[in-house]
């Protein structure tokens, strides 16, 4: 994990690096306030929070980053809300009954925005963000595929799933984690994502499910889901072998909906057997939150669901936490009421709008080939063009940081490791002054860099591959 040795430059400003440095200011007498083991007495409220303020201001500035999906604004309504809810946990059914009703209303509002079929009631629930939400998804993929082999007879030790190298390391963990062989699939030339042709010719009977990106973290391209589950339908009708899918759609399942409502990907689908999204993406939402959704109650195996006592009632739960804050979704609750089908569709279209034109933009300056244009999700990544040689796009990324911009540079997988770029996430809250802006300053560096007698840079920055976007696995 992030444990930094004590010689690293982070530390060199304190005289002693056993102690934290304090504004004298802030204190009347002087205090010795241990850095890395428990102070031994007390300090004030006002001092400790003075403390711990300053030593956060060297953190970016969450809004000018351009690396991450993850909610960086709320309005203030909303967080007045989850401060009047800090105190709530999910897990109370009992004690907080309010905060469970609204819980089930997402969940039902969005087995509705995805066409889950008309049910008594919907099933699904809401996680600590898509990572929870995919190992619920994974583990009743696992468990139905279990349950199928039991019943014919056959062996049950050696479950596979099958998915792009591109998906997200959840998935790489959910594998690990659970004992699933991962059959990633590696890029192939200038696709980047899963094909459906690859998709079939990797299942077998040991395949517990498909796993389809809607949204792609390298790129923001869609995975097809539609034509992979045609295929599948055509693997099924050749030789029997019925692999459902799962649908990741962390970011896309809360940008389809609203600007591309013709396009096919979910419930509709009879193959889609659970979908996912990150509350704290484009659910706009402060970090915390996912959901996940099946297509009815025979797509989630009832052995996997506890019953906890909930005012004489029984409250099904599946889960990985115990504990956990209820804030989130009550600020989830919030936004659907505030924002609406009309004012998410506002808001998304508004960031696919900067992420189409500023890609567009970029495209015109020269030295840049895009990948994708923002026309998915509203992510794009660009490269350099080959005769691009005095430069590099971990240099580009190095030159914004200094204007504050933070846009992670970084290689892509096997197969295409050949490939560095650049990738720009739009969120709620970047403007079109703020695109032309990051252009202004952009195309302010390329003549300077254009004059390097060769490419200062050639992997990523310390900072980028510790954080915000680790080669492997942007997030
Ligand atoms: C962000 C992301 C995840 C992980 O989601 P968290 O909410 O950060 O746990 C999984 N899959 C995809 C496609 C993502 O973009």
């Amino acid at each position: 994990m992030a444990r930094v040795p004590l010689s690293h430059p982070a530390y060199q400003h304190s005289s002693d690096h056993h102690q934290l440095a304090i504004n004298p200011v802030f204190t009347c007498e002087p205090v010795h306030i241990p850095r890395n083991h428990l102070p031994p007495a007390q300090l004030d409220p006002d001092v400790a929070y003075q403390v711990v303020h300053d030593e956060l201001m060297l953190d970016g500035n969450a809004r000018l980053n351009l690396a991450t999906f993850v909610t960086t604004w709320m309005e203030p309504q909303a967080t007045r809300l989850m401060t009047e809810c800090s105190d709530k946990n999910m897990i109370d059914k009992d004690e907080y009954p309010r905060t469970a009703e609204l819980e089930l209303r997402c969940v039902r509002m969005l087995a509705q925005l995805w066409h889950a079929p008309p049910a008594p009631d919907a099933t699904g629930c809401s996680t600590t963000g898509s990572s929870e939400a995919c190992m619920l998804a994974g583990l009743a993929l696992k468990r139905r595929w279990q349950h199928a082999r039991k019943a014919a007879g056959k062996p049950l030790d050696r479950p596979n799933i099958v998915m792009g190298v591109n998906v997200q390391v959840c998935w790489e963990k959910f594998a690990n984690y659970w004992d699933v062989e991962p059959r990633l699939i590696p890029m192939d030339g200038e696709c980047f994502h899963l094909s459906p042709a690859q998709a079939v010719a990797h299942c077998d009977e040991n395949t517990i499910g498909v796993v389809a990106v809607l949204g792609s973290t390298f790129d923001g391209s869609y995975e097809p889901v539609a034509e992979i589950c045609a295929a599948l339908d055509q693997l099924q009708a050749n030789n029997g072998l019925d692999v459902p899918v799962h649908v990741d759609g962390a970011s896309g399942a809360m940008i389809a909906p609203f600007c591309d409502p013709d396009l096919i990907w979910d419930f509709r689908l009879p193959r889609v057997a659970s979908i996912n999204t990150s509350g704290h993406k484009y659910g706009l939402v402060y970090p915390g939150v996912g959901w996940v959704v099946w297509r009815d109650a025979s797509a989630l195996p009832e052995d996997l669901v506890f019953r906890v006592n909930y005012l004489g009632g029984n409250m099904p739960t599946f889960a990985l936490n115990f504990s956990r804050p209820g804030a989130q979704v009550i600020a989830q609750y919030y936004n659907f009421l505030r924002l609406g089908f009309q004012g998410y569709q506002r808001v998304q279209h508004t960031c696919r709008d900067v992420a189409t034109t500023l890609a567009d933009k970029i495209d015109k300056l020269g030295p840049f080939r895009l990948l994708t244009r923002g026309d998915e999700l509203p992510v794009f990544a660009v490269t350099l063009h080959e005769h691009v040689t005095s430069y590099s796009v971990f240099d580009i990324s190095a030159a914004l940081r200094e204007h504050g911009w933070l846009v992670p540079a970084y290689t892509f997988p096997e197969h295409r490791t050949d490939l560095a770029v650049l990738r720009i996430v739009i969120r709620n809250g970047f403007t079109h002054d703020l695109a032309d802006q990051l252009l202004t300053d952009l195309r302010n560096e390329l003549p300077r860099l254009s004059h390097q007698p060769h490419p200062q840079r050639s992997t990523e920055s310390s900072s980028f591959s510790h954080g915000a976007s680790p080669s492997r696995h942007p997030k």
